[in-house]
């Protein structure tokens, strides 16, 4: 499946560009005691124009109803600690007043989006050339069923599109895994019914296929509820049977290797140049040879030993204090030690892409031009 297999072709609502978002990075991804979602807003109105940014305010909140812009799409939460009060003296009181009261919706993807397949991390891994990535600590794993439908042959392709494009019967790098086998199947219509085929009071047998396929039990819901907007029987058999296989893992953080080793200043240096920084600042001794990188975009310090652990070199990550850097390179471990910012906006461009594959011409999507860094190099 691909994000422009379901294109939205009338105006998008705020729900359904959470919808999109949240298709890439679903919620269940996020660690615990995460905020995410909409934090702000309707989720039923009408979305023209929407703006992408790393933080919500006061910068991005502000050029986003300048620009007059109907939603706000963020990485961090502008609700992150409890409020107990809204004090409009406040920057973020004043924020939260200025979205209220301009009707602006604010959503945000935290860690689903750090986790997710395609988010922030496996970004900042291509972005800096790793081969070979796997995730550096597991947080989960999407369990697995087996939806079986019964269909008559008239409707067979539309229900296996349907379900295929809802994510059913994806399988590793293969998608549309479904087997069909043909039977009888029989049925009585009791008094009152409108059956598709046969009538009432009479048993009818009747050709019908018998469709399975493997579906993410995240995924689940939708591949169902997919199948029965398509199906043309008034009462759909269907059966989803759980597994015992192993789903599929998901975590925070990448690791994976350089096409060559390279002494670490060396490298420092390509960080910097890739992620567009004019200074990076790293711990390890300068010539030391690193080849296995870990990734983790954020403030990643508490993964050095993760890092260590799975035999990566050098941890490429954001504020990490004295200590923890001190120590990782006693432990053999460097760490390169970029800007939070420069770590996670490279994900803005992959948003904007699955929502302009998504909706189309009918929403402007706009990224955010702000500072994103607070800090100032010298
Ligand atoms: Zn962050």
């Amino acid at each position: 499946m691909s994000s422009s297999d379901n294109v939205v072709r009338n105006v998008p609502t705020v729900l359904d560009v959470m919808r999109a978002i949240e298709w890439m990075a679903p919620p269940h991804l996020a660690l615990e005691g995460d905020v995410n979602g909409l934090l702000v807003g309707n989720r039923t109105n009408p979305v023209h124009r929407v703006m992408l940014a790393l933080d919500p305010y006061p910068d991005a909140l502000h050029q986003a109803v300048k620009s007059g812009a109907d939603m706000l799409v963020t990485h961090h939460a502008i609700l992150y600690h409890p409020l107990k009060r809204i004090d409009t003296a406040t920057a973020r009181g004043k924020a939260l007043a200025t979205a209220l009261s301009h009707d602006l919706a604010i959503y945000n993807a935290h860690t689903n989006l750090d986790v997710a397949f395609g988010g922030v991390n496996d970004v900042l891994a291509s972005r800096l050339g790793l081969l070979d990535t796997r995730i550096l600590d597991k947080t989960g794993s999407d369990g697995l069923r087996k939806l079986v439908v019964y269909v008559p042959p008239s409707h067979h392709e539309v229900v296996l599109d349907a379900i295929t494009k809802a994510g059913a019967g994806r399988v590793g790098h293969y998608s549309h895994c479904t087997f069909n086998t043909t039977g009888t199947g029989t049925f009585l219509p009791e008094e009152g019914t409108h059956p598709y085929i046969g009538t009432e009071g009479e048993l009818t047998r009747v050709n019908e296929i018998r469709v399975e396929t493997v579906v993410l039990e995240s995924l689940l819901e939708a591949a169902v509820q997919a199948m029965l907007a398509v199906h043309p029987y008034e009462e759909v058999a269907y059966d989803i049977f759980s597994l015992q296989l192993e789903g599929v893992p998901y975590g925070i953080g990448r690791i994976g290797d350089l096409p060559e080793a390279m002494p670490l200043s060396n490298f420092a240096e390509t960080v910097r140049d890739r992620l567009g920084l004019t200074h990076i600042r790293f711990g390890g001794a300068p010539s030391t040879m690193v080849r296995r990188v870990a990734v983790l975009g954020g403030a990643g310090g508490k993964w050095a030993k993760k890092a260590k652990e799975l035999g990566a070199d050098v941890l490429v990550t954001s504020d990490v204090d004295h200590h923890t850097v001190a120590e990782a390179w006693h432990d053999g471990l460097a760490i390169v030690d970029a800007t939070h910012a420069a770590l996670e906006r490279p994900v803005l461009d992959v948003l904007f892409k699955h929502l302009s594959a998504v909706f189309g011409s009918t929403l402007e999507i706009v990224v955010a031009n702000v500072v994103e860094d607070p800090f100032t190099w010298l």
